[in-house]
């Protein structure tokens, strides 16, 4: 896949010496840059004269005047993994139609904060018993890593603390930085992964999905374990057959033991996601299917919708591999017991620990 170069970039001038900002300069010659005083002014004028639009040629250099490490939101009602988020930046130069970026960012630039001292600091200071952080809330882990080398700077703080494992997700196969680190494990480069078509026609920008299984196999050579994410789950007919040529993809691949974890689950948004992604991809069918409104308020498949894809999914993953561990993204307590046979925190582990457990450095 092509990696992105901006056609502009934005510098604000209390980041324009750090060391991010040179990097990032260094690696794009000839794309003009403008120093403005302050990111805010040009996000509220860029938001003035195109509305809700998004910049995704634009790159703004800037420093983030809030908190670089967050717990995982989760979602009320739902079974959540107890996951720490790094924030190195918003935004992210693909695309995809169903993105949750779209509903609530009201920063319309691609965004890597500059003042990485400061990400770094909240870095060493993770609070104790936390093992599983990660980048790719906010922004693909590794879109931009060829202009940043964020894998590699980051690398030397992760590895310093002790049990910690920064897992990195991506829909590239942008992969180059890592193949030469000495990562004694430190970090987990996971995929997100969905059918050929879903890839094709709703994830512009990204790596096809033979790309991604080809770079994880890289990357497990190089001795990294890999995690695969099936989410968003997107129903349309005979999906599943092509749900399994992915699975026979990974088989054909990726040995079972470097899998750290895969997690599954299935569309859901916000209702007012729907009206802007609709704006952004007219020709888009995903959002026309049947959804109900779950506990958090976000549009679900219905139920037993839900139960019949994972069902599939997760009987043609067993046939691949028994061992690896399969868990749910934001499900509940019943689809849990259905589809696996337990409930994380009553008749086995709780999903952190089991998380937890697998990351476990080598
Ligand atoms: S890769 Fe992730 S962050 Fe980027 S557009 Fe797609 S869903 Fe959004």
């Amino acid at each position: 896949m092509q990696r992105f170069v901006p056609d502009h970039i934005f510098i604000e001038a209390s980041v324009a010496q750090s060391i991010l900002t040179r990097t990032v300069i260094d690696r794009c010659p000839g794309v003009p840059s403008t120093v403005i005083p302050d990111s805010r002014e040009l996000i509220r004028a860029y938001r003035t004269t195109c509305g809700g639009g998004f910049e995704k040629r634009s790159l703004l250099l800037c420093k983030n005047r809030g908190r670089f490490l967050e717990p995982c939101p989760g979602t009320r009602g739902y079974i959540c993994c107890g996951y720490m988020v790094l924030t190195p930046g918003i935004g992210c130069p693909l695309d995809c139609s169903y993105c949750v970026l779209q509903a609530y960012l009201n920063n319309p630039f691609i965004t890597l904060y500059a003042n990485q001292d400061d990400l770094f600091n909240a870095l060493r200071s993770v609070p104790q018993g936390i093992v599983r952080i990660g980048t790719g809330e906010f922004m693909d882990s590794l879109a931009l890593d060829h202009l940043t080398d964020f894998s590699r700077t980051a690398l030397p703080i992760v590895a310093r603390i002790p049990g910690l494992v920064l897992e990195l997700k991506t829909k590239t196969d942008n992969i180059e930085n890592l193949l030469d680190l000495d990562h004694l494990g430190s970090y987990i480069i996971s995929w997100s992964l969905n059918t050929e078509s879903i890839a094709v026609s709703e994830e512009k920008g990204a790596a096809t999905i033979q790309e991604r299984i080809r770079a994880a196999r890289r990357v497990v050579a190089c001795g990294y374990r890999v995690g695969f994410h099936f989410d968003p789950l997107i129903v349309y007919p005979d999906c599943e057959v092509e749900y399994q040529n992915v699975i026979s993809l990974l088989e054909e691949n990726i040995p079972p033991d470097a899998v750290a974890w895969i997690s599954i689950g299935s569309l859901r948004f916000m209702p007012h996601l729907k009206k802007t992604a609709l704006q952004r991809f007219p020709s888009t069918a995903i959002f026309s299917g049947e959804f109900v409104p779950g506990l958090d308020g976000k549009m679900r498949y219905l139920q037993e919708i839900r139960l019949e894809l994972y069902r599939i999914l997760i009987t043609m993953l067993r046939q691949w591999s028994r061992e690896v561990l399969i868990y749910f993204c934001m499900e509940n307590d019943f689809v849990w017991q259905r589809t696996l046979g337990c409930t994380p925190g009553r008749q086995c582990s709780t999903l952190k620990e089991m998380l937890d457990q697998k990351t476990r450095r080598c």
